[in-house]
């Protein structure tokens, strides 16, 4: 009998959030898959991303959630300590059961998993380390992506975000530098668990894809807590050493000596060293791989998702341009594709703010000032006002033309990241203001003043 052409009818490069769906639906479909990844399964999002970053947000909630209690009349410490190490060991419990379960999952779905980084040799022959050569009908590249280092004097003696989850007790005073999802989280969270925060980003404002307005807000909510914010600098210089790191812009010393500097500029494709110019694979300017609509490469028989394409470097979206691609692939769903529009985030801030569809910046220059009608909640959640803070939420919908169809929805505050989902369903849908009108309440909640805003 002749040797099959292939061994497999997919083989995967990397074991993340885009790589385990990619291959779970593949097999799905009766394809006969490989997984190649080398680390922990789960990826960047399981290891070093959402999964950790979400429970220390958690801690985090808790560390304020002591203090109303103790407003309202319970009998707790003035000041409550943390143990670090406990809780760093009950987030890497979670983590490493949600390896167990993947690596369980893999088994029964019957795909291989080949602990090792994989090389393309050709368009459909990847090597092992192990010098074992796998050779695939299609592929799909998932190998996801790594925090950008700067290239400025002293930049070697920060560390990134990956270095936050390898804490295993308070880091002290920390400089994050960066303005985007990364520093804006965990500067929220290392202020809440009792650490001193500075932010240095060279933007004049945070989150500069988020609605300005809610951006604002949140800005003087950190400050209110205690964060120092250097916005409009740009990052010159690290120095100092170790345990006594001082920042230098372009204008002179940032104020402050730090434990740690943490970088979080961006994050850069993991796409060289593993073959795939000898594939013909096109990759982009900054290396992403380039895809069509359908997660096509340049080589159609390869495909790629997640955060090695650039494109909305989200987990959720990651699993969703895999499911598809192989729908398409192997399920016979030629039009299997991701719509990239209108997608919900979350940055888990604090307090949260999560959004979809357009920004009123955004409506304006697509729809024209006179098309765009935008409506506002601001106020402050039952739990803040019990205990009389000043903390407010605000609640924006952005609404073009005369039906008011509702184009953006941005919600900053306590509850938000829970609120948004059923919300995104709705816009994803087309509704309009009437239709928020028309549904009933439900008091007394934050959520209700999504369909309450006039
Ligand atoms: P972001 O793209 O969100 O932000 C990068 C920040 O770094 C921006 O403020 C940017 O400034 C700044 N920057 C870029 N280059 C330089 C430079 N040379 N010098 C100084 N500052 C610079 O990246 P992050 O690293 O924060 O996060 C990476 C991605 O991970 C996010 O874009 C998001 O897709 C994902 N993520 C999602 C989360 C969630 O969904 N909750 C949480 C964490 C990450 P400027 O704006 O001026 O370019």
């Amino acid at each position: 009998m002749s040797q099959p052409a292939f061994d497999f009818d997919l083989v995967v490069l990397g074991g993340g959030s885009g790589g385990l769906a990619g291959a779970f639906r593949a097999a799905g479909h009766g394809a006969r898959v490989a997984l190649l990844e080398p680390g922990e399964l789960g990826g960047t999002c399981v290891n070093v991303g959402c999964v950790p970053k979400k429970a220390m947000w958690l801690a985090a909630g808790l560390a304020g959630d002591v203090a109303v209690a103790a407003q309202l009349g319970f009998d707790v410490p003035d000041t409550p300590a943390l143990d670090w190490p406990t809780l760093v060991a009950a987030r890497q419990r979670y983590i490493h059961g949600i390896h167990d379960s993947y690596r369980r999952r893999l088994d029964e779905a019957g795909i291989v998993l080949v602990p090792s980084r994989g090389q393309l040799v050709d368009a459909h022959t990847v090597a092992c380390e192990d010098g074992n050569r796998l050779r695939g009908r299609h592929l799909l590249l998932a190998t996801g992506s790594r925090p950008r280092r700067l290239d400025v004097p002293g930049a070697g003696l920060a560390g990134v975000s990956d270095d936050f989850f390898a804490f295993h007790a308070p880091p002290g005073h920390v400089a994050l530098v960066g303005g985007g999802y990364i520093a804006v989280e965990l500067a929220g969270v290392l202020q809440a668990l009792g650490c001193r925060v500075d932010v240095l980003a060279r933007g004049e404002r945070l989150l500069g894809q988020s609605d300005a307005e809610l951006v604002e807000r949140l800005q003087e909510d950190y400050r209110q807590q205690g964060i120092g914010l250097h916005l409009g600098r740009e990052l010159a210089a690290i120095e100092g050493g170790p345990g006594a790191l001082r920042l230098r812009d372009h204008a002179g010393e940032v104020s402050g000596t730090y434990a740690h500097v943490i970088l979080a500029v961006g994050r850069e494709p993991n796409t060289s060293g593993i073959g795939l110019e000898r594939a013909g694979v096109e990759l982009d300017r900054k290396g992403h791989v380039v895809v069509d609509a359908f997660q096509r490469s340049s080589v159609p028989h390869i495909a790629a998702v997640g955060d090695v394409t650039g494109r909305a470097m989200l987990t959720p979206v990651a699993i969703s341009a895999a499911r598809r691609a192989m729908d398409r692939v192997f399920g016979g769903r030629d039009d299997a594709r991701l719509d990239y529009d209108d997608v919900p985030t979350v940055v888990f801030s604090h307090p949260p703010l999560a959004a979809v569809g357009l920004t009123e910046a955004q409506a304006r220059e697509r729809h024209g000032d006179a098309a765009v009608h935008v409506y506002r909640s601001l106020f402050r959640p039952m739990r803040q006002a019990l205990v009389d803070r000043p903390r407010h939420s605000l609640f924006k919908l952005v609404c073009v033309g005369d039906e008011r169809r509702v184009a953006g929805i941005h919600l900053l505050g306590e509850g938000a990241d829970e609120i948004l989902q059923g919300f995104a369903v709705a816009l994803k849908r087309g509704i309009t203001l009437d239709d928020l009108h028309d549904t009933v309440a439900i008091h007394p909640t934050s959520a209700e003043e999504v369909v309450l805003m006039r």
